[in-house]
């Protein structure tokens, strides 16, 4: 598997039955069956059991979730038709060998089925989190039963989720070497390629281009898209990209975003890396997943990692 098709919150095994989202009846009767899971989740995080093997996600019957908003999340066909629903609330109590974790902390560790509930159910608590009003009179709305749609009591106009585009970009130069920087706001070793919000307006190819150039001087060519992933962290979607930096180009960081830029040939990066002079974005990021697909396989480190002790070789 290339490191492009193992995006970690791309994933996810089961069926979202999106015209299931608007059958009431469907929905009482999920609800009501002992067999249906319910994911709570909160602040981005949700109950996790871990041991040495295997971290998975913590669900409920329906009749033990806490009130709060709830929304469907889908049907595993593979595994008797069993309904998840999420429900945004405060966490129950962990009990013995549960505990909180964020969808940022586990989103690598969990399988192919927790990672997509989990990533989803974040995306759409996010999102009735802080969109919890009309945006044309200003009345609180009312969350749609499948809860996948808020409505107006007032003038019924209709809310969906949002989802705010950003592109991350993988910039090359004619040797074969790439651009990684340090955003100013970031401790210490952490780099990283480029990424930035899509504008109003702009298409996301339009938007590499901008950024690359308003981020570092460098005008790029070639801008090709490569992979996606779901960040709803508060609610983007990442859309990755390689673009080519034509010869001749100095770089002029931009102070304001940016601490430092350079380019690195492979052999760079990885000396950098294992000298400990910078750190590489977690594996649940695309950043590092597309890092890694120009290198051609994996690299050692990780942001936050505690320094030392340093392993063998
Ligand atoms: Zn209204």
């Amino acid at each position: 598997m290339t490191p492009l098709e193992s995006l970690a919150l791309a994933r996810g095994t089961v069926d979202r039955v999106t015209e299931k989202r608007t059958d009431r009846e469907w929905l009482a009767a999920a609800w009501k069956d002992p067999g249906s899971r319910v994911l709570v989740v909160s602040d981005g995080q949700a109950l996790v059991r871990a041991d040495d093997e295997r971290v998975e996600l913590v669900f409920l019957p329906p009749k033990q979730a806490p009130e709060g908003t709830r929304f469907l999340l889908g049907q595993d066909q593979d595994a008797d038709g069993v309904v998840y629903f999420g429900v945004s609330a405060a966490l129950p109590v962990a009990p013995d060998g549960v505990r909180v974790a964020s969808l940022r902390e586990v989103g690598a560790l969990l399988g192919d089925r927790d990672a997509g509930l989990l990533t989803h159910a974040v995306a759409l608590a996010n999102w009735h989190d802080t969109h919890t009003h009309c945006p044309v009179d200003g009345t609180p709305t009312v969350p749609d039963p499948g809860g996948h749609l808020t409505v107006c009591p007032v003038d019924g106009t209709e809310h969906f989720p949002r989802t705010d585009p950003a592109v991350i970009m993988l910039v090359t130069d004619p040797d074969g070497r790439c651009l990684l920087a340090r955003n100013a706001a970031w401790p210490g070793r952490r780099v990283s390629i480029l990424a930035g919000f899509v504008d109003p307006g702009e298409s996301a190819e339009q938007a590499v281009i901008r950024e690359v150039a308003e981020e570092t001087g460098i005008k790029v060519t070639n801008v090709r898209y490569v992979a996606s992933q779901p960040w709803p962290m508060p609610r983007s979607l990442m859309l990755g990209f390689r673009a080519d930096a034509p010869a001749g180009q100095a770089i002029s960081v931009d102070h304001d975003e940016l601490a430092e830029a350079y380019w690195f040939s492979r052999d760079e990066l990885l000396a950098a890396i294992k000298a400990r002079e910078i750190a590489l974005p977690p594996p649940v990021s695309i950043a590092r997943h597309i890092i890694e697909s120009w290198f051609g396989g994996p690299l050692p480190s990780t942001w936050g990692e505690t320094l030392p002790p340093r392993r063998g070789s």
